[in-house]
């Protein structure tokens, strides 16, 4: 059995009901278990800022999968859940992204863990934070010594609730 930790974003439509139906749609795969959901983070967009704010939160998992084969998991449900995007990191229904798999690295073309950007992004780093400060990276850095590097820059809004 694997842990993994999921970064879920979404920013067109109604995100809360999205992203709890994406919730459900992973707890009730077979070889999927939803162990804990951060609160619902309300944050600025990155990278292309003309869009609508963000609802961010942070699942752990817990699977029986490869790391491949969680990836074609969430990528079935982002397809299932209607996700549409033109603009690179622009407007989406759903974004599921996969931060750490137990304390593996990959680097292939289609899946990189630790996601290459997480330790940048306060709307990954606060929710993961919240639920699982321990969690380590490969190199033995947790969550926490990360999160506090970024603790100055958050970025959210608010804390919005608990969805989970
Ligand atoms: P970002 O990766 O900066 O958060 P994004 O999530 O908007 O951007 P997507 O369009 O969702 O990017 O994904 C583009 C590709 O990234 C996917 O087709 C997938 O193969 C690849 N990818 C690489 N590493 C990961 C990962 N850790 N989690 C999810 N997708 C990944
Ligand atoms: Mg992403
Ligand atoms: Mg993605």
């Amino acid at each position: 059995m694997s842990r993994a930790f999921i970064g879920v974003g979404s920013n067109v439509g109604d995100t809360e009901e999205t992203i709890k139906e994406a919730l459900h749609m992973l707890d009730t795969h077979p070889e999927i278990r939803v162990a804990a959901v951060s609160s619902l983070y309300l944050t600025e967009p990155v990278g292309y800022e003309n869009q609508p704010w963000f609802s961010n939160c942070v699942a752990e998992v817990e699977t029986v999968l490869s790391p491949e084969s969680l990836l074609d998991v969430l990528q079935e449900i982002e397809n299932n859940l209607g996700r549409t995007r033109t603009i690179r990191w622009g407007p989406r229904t759903l974004d599921l992204d996969i931060l750490l798999f137990d304390k593996l690295t990959i680097d292939s073309e289609r899946l990189m863990v630790p996601h290459p950007r997480m330790k940048e992004r306060a709307f990954v780093m606060v929710p993961l934070v919240e639920i699982a400060a321990a969690a380590e990276f490969p190199d033995g850095k947790t969550a926490a010594d990360i999160g506090a590097v970024l603790e100055s820059e958050k970025k959210y809004s608010c804390i919005m609730k608990k969805l989970w």
